[in-house]
């Protein structure tokens, strides 16, 4: 017997439980669709990391004597097509929470018999409920609920037989920024694990090497958040903290299976009629590091450039752009969607969602973050800003994180003069947080 496992969010062999049910039907056609639904969209240096991906997983398929099977075209077209070659006419999938998924799989389920596992988050999407059957709308209660629940990571058995029928080649795009598929995800665990005791007294510093990077390795299915926690475990405070947060990732795709608005629209009622500034010159400045603000724009810089931002640098920029510009979090969750490698619909809506306060158990809305206390804190020598706004890498440490409060001449005897080698600040940021406040203490009196 025979049937397919179609590979979307799932790219690994382990800790894959629709890939072992596959496998105990018989033979399996390893399937990846290259959707141009998605792939169009997405930015060349995101293509670069999947094709690198899928050529690492295909690598391992061929290992066991079979190859990966790449098709091009509309899901709704080819996996009909595929699964009508085997003799059970099945597919396997993992299943999806983001509308585009969600309607995809509808569509293919119309002609093919589609079988959803889960595997993409710890616990089967829709598994936790509170006791009033409801999904969960706060994270302290998800997370003691979510601990409690035995972790097994599914093996894949070794005697699984995959077909090896050839496809279309992987498109030819090079250039991925780092090690991709199961290997890349294994490599980072394993640097990572040399480092996750300190996990929780380290990760906030915007300036060192302190988390796992396994975001991407998350997005892609290189790895199974199944068994990122069996080997990482809670033995310490710095493992136990790792673990909420993909604790957090779940909540946010438990969220979005619920909740597909999330997206488009603020989650909190209160928030839904805000009338944000509409300033193209700022989104601009926000968008391109020129905002003045030495962190902002360092973060802003290494997005574009790289696709990357550290988690804290995440919360300051949006903050900026949300409370400090006053600007709609939907262009900020646009962009960051573009950009990041790591990007996912569910984590990247619920997480501007949370700092904009319009999420479910967000930020509250008078929480405006500043950027120059932030700095100080979490980037405290300047190293991140010297490496990403290298116009200022001259300025004292002492000057470094707010260089307007330095005089004109002090930073001219360090090269920079505001306005013509860096901008001044494009918003104050002690007015614009009583402004912000203000806005949202508004739009709270008329709900
Ligand atoms: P680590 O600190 O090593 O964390 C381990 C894992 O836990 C992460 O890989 C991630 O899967 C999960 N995690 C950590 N923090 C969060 C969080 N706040 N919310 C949900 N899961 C979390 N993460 C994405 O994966 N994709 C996104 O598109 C995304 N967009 C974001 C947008 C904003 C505005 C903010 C504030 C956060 C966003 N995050 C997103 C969450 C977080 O910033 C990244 O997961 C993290 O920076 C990735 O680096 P890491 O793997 O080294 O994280």
């Amino acid at each position: 017997m025979s049937s397919v496992f179609w590979f979307r969010r799932d790219v690994r062999l382990d800790d894959n439980p629709g890939l072992n049910a596959a496998a105990a039907e018989g033979e399996v056609i390893p399937l990846f669709v290259i959707d141009p639904g998605l792939y169009e969209k997405v930015s060349t240096r995101r293509r670069a990391l999947l094709v690198a991906g899928l050529a690492d997983i295909d690598s391992r398929i061929r290992d066991g004597g079979g190859r990966l099977r790449v098709e091009n075209g509309a899901p709704a077209e080819v996996v009909p097509r595929v699964a009508a070659e085997t003799d059970t006419g099945r597919v396997h999938i993992a299943g999806e929470v983001t509308p585009y998924g969600l309607e995809r799989d509808r569509l293919v389920a119309e002609t093919v018999d589609l079988v959803d596992h889960d595997g993409t988050y710890t616990h089967p999407t829709g598994s936790m409920l509170t006791s009033d059957g409801n999904g969960y709308r706060v994270f302290t209660p998800f997370h003691r609920a979510w601990s409690q629940i035995e972790v097994i990571a599914a093996e894949l058995s070794n005697d699984v037989v995959f077909s090896d029928q050839p496809g279309s080649p992987l498109p030819g795009v090079d250039g991925s920024p780092l090690p991709a598929g199961p290997s890349g995800a294994e490599e980072r665990l394993r640097k990572f694990l040399e480092r996750v005791d300190d996990y929780h007294s380290k990760r906030d510093r915007i300036d060192g090497d302190n988390t796992s990077h396994l975001s991407v390795d998350l997005k892609y299915g290189w790895i199974g958040p199944r068994r990122l926690i069996a080997e990482v475990g809670t033995g310490t405070e710095g493992r136990a903290a790792f673990v909420r947060q993909l604790a957090w990732r779940d909540f946010y795709g438990d969220l979005l299976a619920r909740e597909p608005d999330l997206v488009t629209t603020s989650f909190d009622t209160t928030y839904r009629n805000m009338e944000w500034r509409t300033s193209s010159g700022d989104l601009e400045a926000w968008k391109t590091g020129q905002t003045g603000y030495p962190i902002v724009d360092a973060a802003m810089r290494r997005l574009v450039a790289e696709g990357m931002m550290h988690n804290r640098a995440r919360l300051l920029v949006a903050s900026f752009l949300v409370k400090d510009l006053l600007i709609d979090w939907r262009f900020g969750e646009t962009f960051f969607r573009h950009h990041l490698i790591d990007a996912d619909v569910a984590q990247n809506a619920a997480n501007w969602q949370w700092v904009a306060g319009t999420g479910t158990d967000a930020a509250p809305y008078f929480r405006v973050f500043n950027p120059i206390i932030q700095a100080r804190r979490f980037d405290p020598s300047g190293s991140f800003i010297r490496t990403w706004v290298p116009e200022l890498a001259a300025v004292p440490d002492e000057w470094i994180h707010a260089p307007w409060e330095a005089g004109p001449l002090e930073l001219l005897g360090h090269g920079v003069e505001l306005g013509r080698d860096y901008p001044h600040p494009i918003v104050d940021h002690a007015m614009a947080r009583r402004r912000a406040i203000a806005f949202y203490e508004e739009a709270r009196a008329s709900r």
